[in-house]
């Protein structure tokens, strides 16, 4: 809403938001071009199997280094790729960089899934299912090896979306994988979780940080893991910090864990080299 012509009012704002749309507008600026050089590439964040330790998937997080921005997080690069537009593009890219990823994994020897977030913009147009099948054969990956996130909020959006829901289910008929991301710390609703075809669910780090401290919390992600395997769904925990979360997890029966305790996101390249030094 307070674009370029809205001068008069951003100078109407105190200092520090002045300095936030400033931002917020280089931001937007910058954006186009850094799509194009793909100066926006992904990190990879590995899930880990909790029987066999083995690295199964890996989840592209987007990361822009700017020389005149710094560091622009996901935080503040989405919701400006969203409302400028760009977040369709960005996706694609973090989709193709990341299938280019799993097929270059796969010709050393290594099945790793890659996980991408997706934004429920991105569907709001219509062809993503097009999309996402020409990125496939544009890198030679297999479907079996694309994820996608959702998140509950595009979860419930698409629930009441007859158009959304139709490309989540084309795309779930193709192989990709679908799951439903941050579990538990938004609005979940019972409903969408029988329409929507998710394969896999990943209980939020808010959830997970105080499960072994607070017995009620531990209670209610015992309960998710059961929930989730009843669904036939694969459980994952997200934001895994210590071993102490790791044990408590290992006795809930959850299947895979994601985060610091078991790696930080990195570049491809790290990736690889922890996939060789396991092997
Ligand atoms: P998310 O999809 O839930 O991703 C997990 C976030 O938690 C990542 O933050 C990751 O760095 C962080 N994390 C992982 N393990 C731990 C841990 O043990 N402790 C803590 N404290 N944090 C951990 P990041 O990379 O800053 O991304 C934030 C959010 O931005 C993501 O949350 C996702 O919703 C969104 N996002 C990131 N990349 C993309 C993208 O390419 N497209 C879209 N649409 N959204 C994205
Ligand atoms: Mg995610
Ligand atoms: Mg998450
Ligand atoms: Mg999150």
């Amino acid at each position: 809403r307070v674009r370029m012509e809205g001068g008069g009012l951003i100078a109407s704002l105190p200092k520090s938001e002045q300095r936030a749309v400033a931002r917020k507008l280089r931001i937007e600026q910058k954006l186009p071009q850094a799509l194009r050089e793909k100066t926006i590439k992904p990190v990879f964040q590995p899930q880990v199997d909790m029987k066999t330790g083995k690295i199964i998937a890996a989840e592209a997080l987007v990361r822009w280094e700017d020389r005149d921005l710094g560091t622009v997080s996901p935080a503040e690069l989405i919701p400006v790729a969203e409302d400028c537009g760009l977040i369709g593009a960005l996706g694609e890219l973090m989709i193709e960089a990341a299938c280019r990823q799993a097929v270059a994994w796969q010709q050393e020897g290594f099945s790793v899934r890659v996980s991408c977030n997706s934004s429920v913009r991105e569907f709001r147009n219509g062809g993503m299912t097009s999309r996402v099948r020409d990125i496939l054969d544009r890198t030679g990956c297999p479907s079996s090896l694309l994820e996608l996130e959702i998140t509950e909020r595009f979860a419930f959006e698409a629930e009441a979306e007859e158009a959304i829901m139709h490309q989540l289910k084309a795309l779930q008929q193709e192989g990709i994988s679908l799951a439903l991301d941050d579990f538990g710390t938004g609005s979940a609703s019972f409903r969408y979780m029988q329409t929507v075809p998710l394969s896999k669910i990943k209980i939020g780090q808010e959830f997970i940080a105080s499960f072994p401290t607070n017995e009620q919390v531990g209670r209610i992600v015992d309960g998710l893991v059961h929930f989730g395997h009843s669904l036939g769904m694969i459980v994952v925990a997200e934001g895994v910090e210590d071993e102490m979360v790791w044990k408590a997890l290992d006795r809930s029966g959850c299947d895979a864990v994601q985060g610091f305790f078991t790696g930080r996101p990195m570049t491809a390249a790290q990736l690889t080299e922890q996939l060789q030094a396991r092997r």
